[in-house]
């Protein structure tokens, strides 16, 4: 290990929510404090947009990297000492300090909704239980353990434990590390912070318990149904508005869920299916939101219910009251994904919009016309339905820009197209082949 920190990895964000970065060399600092007073952090460096998917066209593509020092730490596994800021795009000629942030810079698109939609001190914190496998190199499952086991049958349990101790040094809070319900599939639930700097966090998350695991010689997944007919990966998002020092989803007399927080619920509901084109981004999500493992399927609310797309978990005392989302996946893009949960639940609030009946039974046990005769109506069935849904939700599209989310549904319609048209899967050949 060299002495100094050496290098700065400005890292960014593609459309898709892959993390990015270009590696710029610094004077030499002994801790990240020294490091903040480096002219090299303040300036960032320049970018070829057009080679990163969604930044930018060819004839448009000189971007910058503007650091924001905000989020800056030390990597714990590069061999030289090297330290890690996530930054804002801007489009070079544009001054640096300007609030000006570029449309198809998701990062800067949460930052400005956050400003925007929440006035001011009020935030969204949220907290994460990110679920993912430990697989060999040859795909399949690193241990055939389940929920809640331990040492000795979760062999994956010391490189869970050294990714738990990573995100802890660069400031993450873990809560609660377990083995899930599917063989190798693990959770490491992260605690509240503001939504922009959980969005870095997940990026981070990700980035760190890939090449953690690698170093160990086994790999990660965040696919979100990685095996047919197992538990699928979920990035289930707890959710609090925040105004100062008050969760405005608690009431001052006791456990219930205020109004603000009904209204909230209300406004996800109204846009769930458009969020689900951000929050479930690929052909794999939609094999994930299938009934009978803990994934979501209709658009539906309820108390501790774990069957509904929207839980408001138990809670003591109002500062804990909570909202929790359960259909996303790791592979959204999070600066999208909060910038749409914020515009949706600011639009129940605003609109004084007031949710269904909170339902209380498994709904997957309910039948089709029970749940009709309910108006429960479902998520969508795959990328292509859910991508219709985004293009036609104005208070979705308003929040993240038109310009976003017309390369967003182009790219995913894309991805939806290549799968349908292109793909012949073993499924097909045998179902079909002596037909
Ligand atoms: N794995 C489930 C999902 O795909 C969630 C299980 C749980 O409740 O933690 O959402
Ligand atoms: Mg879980």
């Amino acid at each position: 290990m060299s002495e100094q920190i050496e290098y700065i990895e400005l890292r960014f964000s593609d459309i898709l929510g892959r993390l990015k970065a270009m590696i710029i060399p610094c004077k030499g600092a002994d801790t990240i404090e020294e490091l903040r007073k480096d002219p090299a952090l303040k300036k960032g460096t320049s970018l070829d947009g057009s080679s990163v998917t969604g930044l930018a066209s060819v004839e448009l593509s000189d971007l910058r990297l503007v650091p924001d020092p905000n989020f800056l730490f030390e990597l714990p596994y590069a061999a030289r000492r090297t330290a890690a800021v996530m930054c804002f795009l801007k489009r070079k000629g544009d001054d640096p300090d300007s609030g000006f942030k570029y449309q198809r810079d998701t990062r800067g698109i949460l930052h400005t909704v956050c400003e925007e939609y929440l006035p001011g001190k009020m935030q969204l914190k949220v907290k994460i239980e990110p679920e993912f496998h430990f697989i060999t190199s040859d795909r399949n499952v690193f241990d055939t353990a389940g929920y809640a086991d331990t040492y000795p049958r979760n062999y994956g349990g010391d490189v869970l434990l050294e990714i738990a101790s990573a995100v802890r040094e660069i400031g993450m809070q873990p809560r609660v590390i377990h083995h899930e319900a599917g063989e190798a599939q693990q959770e490491i639930e992260i605690d509240y912070v503001d939504s922009i700097r959980m969005a870095d966090f997940i990026l981070t998350f990700k980035n760190l318990a890939q090449t953690l695991a690698l170093s160990q010689e086994m790999d990660v997944t965040f696919m979100p149904k990685p095996f047919e007919g197992a538990a699928g990966n979920g990035l289930h998002c707890h959710l609090q508005l925040w105004d100062g020092n008050a969760n405005l989803f608690g009431r001052n007399d006791g456990n219930r869920l205020s109004d603000i927080g009904r209204k909230f619920i209300a406004g996800l509901l109204k846009h769930a299916k458009a969020i689900t084109a951000i929050a479930n981004p690929s052909v794999n999500s939609y094999k994930r939101l299938v009934p009978h493992h803990e994934a979501p399927v209709y658009i539906t609310w309820g108390f501790m219910n774990r069957t509904v797309l929207v839980r408001v978990p138990l809670f003591e005392k109002p500062e804990k009251a909570a909202v929790e989302l359960r259909s996303p996946d790791s592979m959204a893009n999070p600066y999208l994904l909060f910038a749409a949960i914020i515009a949706a639940g600011m639009d129940g609030i605003e609109n004084d919009l007031s949710p269904p009946d909170p339902r209380s039974e498994d709904i997957f046990a309910l039948s089709d016309e029970e749940r009709m005769s309910l108006a429960i109506e479902s998520l969508p069935a795959n990328l292509g339905e859910a991508l219709e849904e985004l293009k036609k939700d104005e208070v979705i599209r308003k929040a993240l820009g038109k310009e976003m989310v017309d390369t967003y549904v182009r790219i995913k319609r894309d991805e939806w197209r290549e799968y349908t048209n292109s793909i012949v899967t073993l499924w097909e050949w045998k179902k079909y082949h002596s037909h």
